[in-house]
């Protein structure tokens, strides 16, 4: 199956795709502060915050929301 990667839904590769086939993420950054959080270090670091901010492409909350439904059901990914 093709790998999908989409603005808030994606198909994780690498060996993050070993936990889940599917991923969701809406932000960059996390508050909880581990020692050994490798987000801080890795390839992230640059855009990586202590303070969780939504993903630039997005224009809002609302908007991260809107896309997560349309890709949820034009993907089919749920269905009605
Ligand atoms: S490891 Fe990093 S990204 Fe994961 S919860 Fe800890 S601080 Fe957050």
């Amino acid at each position: 199956m093709k790998k999908f990667k989409g603005k808030a839904i994606y198909n994780p590769s690498g060996k993050a795709g070993e936990y889940s086939y599917w991923a969701c993420n809406f932000y960059t950054g996390c508050s909880n502060g581990c020692q050994y959080c490798y987000c801080k270090r890795g390839v992230m670091a640059h855009t990586w915050s202590d303070t969780p901010k939504l993903k630039a492409c997005f224009k809002n909350k609302a908007h991260a929301l809107e896309v997560f439904v349309a890709i949820l059901f034009n993907k089919k990914i749920l269905s009605l």
